[in-house]
């Protein structure tokens, strides 16, 4: 089964999922005796990192013009399509991050194929796609064959597999890419250094924090542990932190290594967004929050005391 992978990317800084999207690929591609073709659409001159020639791609194709931030992701789905039918690609491939759904839909859309997204398990039974994705708000696994010939795949970040192959065994290609339309105004969304979809690590606040002023205690915290932070739809709403911050039903899904939700109930439409990650800190003084629920460790106390001494403890022993 040959497969396209997108490989997203800025200014030369390749995304963590990608790589796992990439290594989720070659095992396919293996089991199937196919090969993986990385799609790079990136600045011209930019030099491929090292570490993406060994991360599971058989050919590495970049795609180069200079102003692929102003781009719409049409024309990086246009790009990819194209080297879909050059390769006679069954599958492609994306991380599920923001920009990877909407590119991946966009994909789908051209080529007329079905899409599995946020996959958190893919395998090919005789020739047959099975993918695994949550439901429900995380509570169940959905397994589903795909009755086509050809698909469309996300794969969640944190779910994939970092791989090192021989690097002398990819190939690379590069081309400019074609012209595309522009976007005329562009906005940075979110205020965290790291992207809530593709951090390892999310220290998230609710209304217990009591005042915008206060997410200084996790931005500290968060600073120490490289996280990003994110937040509540509470105080969202209360205008504390912007809508890009927002984790849950009508927010963000992320699925971190770890998420450490600081003064967050834990209603139901924030679990949806949440509860697949690996391990979840929950630090909450009422010991009744529905957030232990679904927490691996909880800290029933007050976060005003928690989170500082938690802060120093950390930076004591990372720093
Ligand atoms: C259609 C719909 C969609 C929604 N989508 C989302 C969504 O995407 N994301 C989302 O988050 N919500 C969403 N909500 C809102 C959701 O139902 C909750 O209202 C919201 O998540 C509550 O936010 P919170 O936990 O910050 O606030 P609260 O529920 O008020 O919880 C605050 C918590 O802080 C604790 N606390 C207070 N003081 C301290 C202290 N000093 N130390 C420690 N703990 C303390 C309290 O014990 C409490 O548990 C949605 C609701 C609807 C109806």
């Amino acid at each position: 089964m040959n497969i396209v992978v997108w490989i997203e990317s800025k200014a030369g800084e390749i995304k963590s999922p990608a790589i796992e999207a990439l290594g989720v690929a070659r095992k396919l591609a293996d089991s199937t005796s196919g090969e993986v073709t990385g799609v790079v659409c990136d600045g011209a001159g930019t030099a491929i990192p090292d570490q993406i020639m060994t991360a599971g791609a058989h050919h590495i194709v970049t795609r180069t013009r200079d102003d692929w931030d102003t781009c719409g992701n049409d024309t990086i789905a246009r790009e990819i399509m194209g080297v879909c039918e050059s390769r006679n690609a069954q599958m492609v491939v994306c991380a599920a991050t923001s920009a990877g759904k909407e590119v991946l839909s966009l994909v789908a859309g051209g080529m007329g194929i079905p899409v599995a997204a946020d996959c958190v398990d893919v395998s090919v039974n005789e020739g047959t796609v099975e993918f695994e994705r949550p439901i429900y708000a995380g509570k169940a696994h959905l397994r589903q064959k795909v009755h086509s010939d050809r698909v469309a795949l996300s794969i969640r970040p944190n779910y994939g597999e970092k791989l090192t192959v021989d690097a002398a065994a990819c190939q690379e290609e590069a081309g400019a890419a074609e012209t595309g339309w522009k976007r005329t105004a562009f906005e940075q969304g979110s205020t965290g250094q790291v992207e809530l979809t593709e951090a390892e690590i999310i220290v998230s606040g609710g209304r217990g924090l009591k005042e915008p002023e206060n997410f200084k205690l996790l931005e500290e915290l968060a600073e120490v542990l490289g996280a990003a932070v994110g937040a509540s739809r509470a105080v969202v709403d209360l205008g504390w932190r912007p809508h890009s911050d927002q984790v849950g039903q009508t927010g963000k899904t992320v699925s971190p290594k770890l998420y450490i939700a600081v003064g967050i109930s834990g209603a139901i439409q924030h679990l949806a967004g949440m509860s697949s990650s690996r391990t979840i800190v929950a630090i909450n003084k009422d010991a009744a929050a529905p957030i232990f629920g679904v927490a691996t460790y909880g800290i029933v106390g007050d976060l005003f005391e928690v989170v500082p001494k938690l802060q120093s403890d950390l930076k004591a022993v990372l720093q």
